[in-house]
């Protein structure tokens, strides 16, 4: 039987969830996944799948039966003639994507980060920077999942609502055992990081975004600055970094003087704008890779974050009334914030459903009081129809949640057709979707 111990605290990656499940699972296989959701239906028992723990919201708190799904990881390989592969809903997006490149393939896009599972990272509508890509959830063809009866369905793209559903289904539907991925031969990303002023990129914006295939930024409060990254495929040969300047860029610059000047700032808040000008930065810094090198990176400073969606257009306008917000309010952000792209999509749920998108996202220091702060960039987001990212904080309930996605009812059909006895809900699943609803 798959093991199982009762006495373990559960945590997320932030520190800022914790569960305590009666009782824990780790299936080896599917069959064994899809009994222990049978069984835990029949005993009238609740399940909550986890991945990575990545998520800031309590998407993956359990409080009853944990399922993790870790040991589901196995690689399929890729059918050359389609594109497309299957694999385990419980492979992280690294050991993904080094079982990818040793087939000569690769994920189109990705997220700045490689610990999430495959299934946590659709399940929120994870996405990465690219204004003419889709998040990860869009670059699914088919899933299959365990359902709230203990039913096994495999959900293709013919399937129309139900694989709409199923792309971005906030862990609500059901436990996946696995998803069949489309993906794209192995390419080189040539990475160029520089700064630039901030009025600059409000001015340039849309051709930055429309220029490069895959545009980013993060504007440092208190400063007139921002850090861009400009990502383009090139032909090659890759020219990473050299060791030495890799580790002082990535590992000492953004990870540990970043800390310690997080910490800083923690401990004197009135310091912050005058450590906001000293950010660590080496200037302008140009190199190439393996796509999934350049999109990922080391997050060793631990944080809490809010991310919205917002229509492309608005990004300008919502940045500018972000930054005199701060000021005004006299809020002390040692954290920058970070400005990204995507093309729209049709899963359901997708932040970025029917519309090109920027995401927007704040951020504080672990240990920092954060709510005031969110919620006054909430309220800002709110007006240009904004769209919570459904892993990181956010306030919103399902009344106004259902007011920002066309297909809102869509989802909750489904959802009550897969779980109708909301096997997989918990608070989180309640406040979103409405208790029983
Ligand atoms: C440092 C850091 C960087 C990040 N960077 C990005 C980024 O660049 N872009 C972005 O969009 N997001 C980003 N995120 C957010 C992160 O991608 C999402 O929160 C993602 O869901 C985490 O995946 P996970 O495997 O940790 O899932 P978890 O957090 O463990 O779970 C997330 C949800 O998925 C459900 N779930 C997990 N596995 C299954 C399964 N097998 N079947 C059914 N449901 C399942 C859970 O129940 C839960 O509802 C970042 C988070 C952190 C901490």
């Amino acid at each position: 039987m798959p093991s199982t111990r009762t006495t373990r605290t559960w945590r997320n990656w932030a520190g800022n969830q914790t569960a305590r499940p009666t009782s824990w699972y780790e299936p080896r296989d599917a069959s064994e996944a899809r009994q222990l959701v049978f069984d835990a239906t029949n005993e009238g028992r609740r399940v909550k799948v986890v991945g990575s723990g990545h998520s800031f919201t309590a998407a993956a708190v359990a409080d009853d039966v944990l399922i993790d799904v870790a040991r589901l990881c196995e690689v399929g390989t890729v059918d050359p003639a389609t594109g497309e592969v299957e694999v385990g809903a419980g492979v992280t997006i690294a050991d993904l994507n080094h079982a990818l490149a040793k087939q000569g393939w690769a994920l189109a896009n990705l997220g700045d980060i490689a610990y999430q599972t495959i299934a946590g990272a659709i399940s929120t509508s994870t996405h990465g920077t690219g204004v003419g890509l889709t998040g990860i959830a869009g670059q699914v063809c088919a899933i299959s999942l365990v359902d709230g009866s203990g039913g096994v369905r495999r959900i293709e793209s013919h399937d129309g609502a139900l694989f709409r559903a199923a792309q971005v289904g906030v862990g609500a539907l059901g436990l996946i055992t696995s998803v069949r991925l489309r993906v794209t031969p192995s390419f080189v990303l040539e990475s160029r990081e520089s700064p630039m002023r901030f009025e600059r990129i409000i001015s340039d914006l849309d051709h930055l975004v429309s220029a490069n295939e895959h545009f980013e930024f993060f504007w440092i409060p208190h400063t007139e600055w921002t850090l861009t990254k400009r990502n383009n495929r090139t032909d090659g040969p890759a020219q990473p970094m050299q060791p030495m300047r890799q580790w002082w860029q990535k590992s000492f610059l953004e990870n540990t003087a970043f800390g310690l000047v997080c910490r800083l700032g923690r401990a004197r808040p009135s310091l912050i704008p005058r450590l906001a000008t000293a950010l660590p930065s080496s200037g302008q810094v140009t190199y190439s890779n393996a796509s999934h090198e350049i999109f990922a990176s080391q997050r060793r400073v631990r944080f809490v974050e809010m991310e919205y969606s917002i229509p492309r257009p608005a990004c300008a306008e919502a940045l500018g009334r972000i930054k005199r917000m701060i000021d005004e309010r006299g809020f002390r952000v040692s954290f920058p914030v970070e400005v990204r792209f995507t093309a729209g999509d049709d899963a359901t749920l997708s932040t970025a459903h029917g519309r090109e998108s920027a995401y927007i996202a704040v951020h504080m220091f672990k240990g920092t009081p954060f709510e005031e702060y969110f919620r006054e960039v909430e309220a800002i987001m709110v007006d240009y129809s904004g769209r919570p990212h459904w892993g990181k904080m956010h306030f919103l309930d399902s009344e106004a949640l259902a007011g920002l996605y066309p297909k809102w009812d869509e989802f909750q059909t489904v959802r009550r057709t897969l779980d109708p006895s909301g096997v997989f809900a918990n608070h989180y699943t309640e406040r979103i979707f409405g208790v029983g609803g």
